[in-house]
């Protein structure tokens, strides 16, 4: 056996109620005057737990919106300049941590991120930004939060239309680490163990959202799937996502949860073993059909049809899918993208 495994630097706090930790945390970071980084959404949130530090609370800035825009950041870097913020506290999904990355990339200030859906942003060095219209990714060690509080309490405000999705957002991190290059027995572990918690999780919130024991299981489910994407290389699933979401304008985590069981099917013969992981750990014969069952159960949208693409869009989308080459276990080829793609168009089992 033969691999490399880099562990990345993290202090994670989990557990309900671990917000309370949130000063405490902060004083261990030498942070003095936090820039408090919200959504519009989240500002009550945010609000609450500013409260809860007082004075350490430098500046609020509700501003966070998906896809960290640079002119965003630029804005909040000069909220950091005003009060001479000393650190970055984020609290809110992936969204509202890549404008703390942003910031903390610039300025190399230390991160407090507490977030509040699966995305799992929060384990990884990786800012993906968009200027002009274009998005790009970086990768730096100072990108990586330095302490993270997982508090399943505040992932039960999710509605079950961003918690379904946000879950299968996850587990598409972990699908992609069973069978990446640079696999490693540890997060191949982690991974599976990953998908066992998130799968058994997810069906129980869209029947009882408020369930906490459910959210537990999910968000510490998405804390492993963070820790993969942060430590191996992703295949077809994230670069086809990141295609269709960037090119058509799609929501993040609905892209992801409506594509995982199509693009581990397209991986289902040239990566036996991480199949047969993913179903051990869905309880399933056969992995990519135990993922698109819970996608029927946890997906907000059932197909790219749906989603509003037209045929001639798969079209575009497998050619901009092919434009760079990347590692997938399967060789990727037009044909085979765009009979996947119009698999997932109308939604059909795969
Ligand atoms: P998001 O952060 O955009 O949140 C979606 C919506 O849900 C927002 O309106 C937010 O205010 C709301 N919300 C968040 N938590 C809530 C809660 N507990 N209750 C009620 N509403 C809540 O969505 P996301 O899917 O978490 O993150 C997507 C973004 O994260 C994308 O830009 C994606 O590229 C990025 N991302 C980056 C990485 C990385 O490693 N760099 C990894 C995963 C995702």
């Amino acid at each position: 056996m033969d691999f490399v495994y880099n562990a990345n630097p993290s202090r994670v706090i989990f557990g309900a109620g671990s917000r309370a930790k949130v000063a405490e945390e902060l004083d261990r970071l030498g942070i003095e005057r936090a820039i408090v980084i919200s959504t519009p959404d989240q500002s009550g949130l945010a609000a609450e737990i500013a409260k809860a530090i007082g004075g350490r609370a430098g500046i609020m800035y509700p501003g966070a919106v998906q896809h960290t825009p640079v002119e965003v950041t630029e804005s909040a870097l000069m909220a950091v300049s005003s009060v001479r913020a000393d650190g970055c506290l984020a609290i809110g999904g992936g969204s509202t941590t890549g404008l703390s990355k942003a910031i903390a990339y610039r300025t190399d200030l230390p991160q407090l991120v507490i977030p509040t859906t699966f995305a799992g942003s929060e384990m990884t060095p990786i800012l993906g930004q968009t200027e002009a219209g274009r998005k790009t990714t970086v990768s730096d060690p100072k990108i990586l939060p330095e302490t993270v509080i997982y508090d399943p309490e505040l992932t039960v405000t999710m509605p079950s239309f961003i918690s379904g999705p946000s879950g299968m957002n996850a587990i598409a991190h972990s699908v992609e680490a069973l069978y990446a290059k640079d696999r490693n027995p540890v997060i191949s572990m982690m991974a599976e163990a990953s998908i066992r918690a998130l799968g058994g999780a997810l069906p129980t919130l869209m029947d009882d959202p408020s369930n906490l024991h459910a959210h537990s299981e999910a968000l510490y489910g998405a804390w492993l799937a963070g820790v993969c994407l942060g430590a191996v290389g992703m295949a077809i699933h994230h670069k086809i996502c990141h295609t269709l979401g960037g090119t058509f304008n799609l929501n993040h985590a609905d892209i992801h949860a409506l594509m995982i069981p199509y693009t581990s099917a397209y991986n289902r013969d040239a990566a036996p073993e991480a199949m047969a992981s993913i179903a051990r750990a869905l309880g399933t014969v056969d992995g990519p059909t135990g993922i698109y069952q819970l996608t029927q159960r946890a997906a907000s949208k059932r197909s790219l049809a749906e989603m509003g693409l037209t045929e001639a869009d798969l079209d575009t989308a497998a050619d901009i899918a092919l434009q760079n080459p990347y590692y997938n276990p399967r060789p990727v080829t037009r044909e085979g993208v765009r009979h996947m793609l119009q698999a997932a168009f109308e939604g059909r089992a795969p």
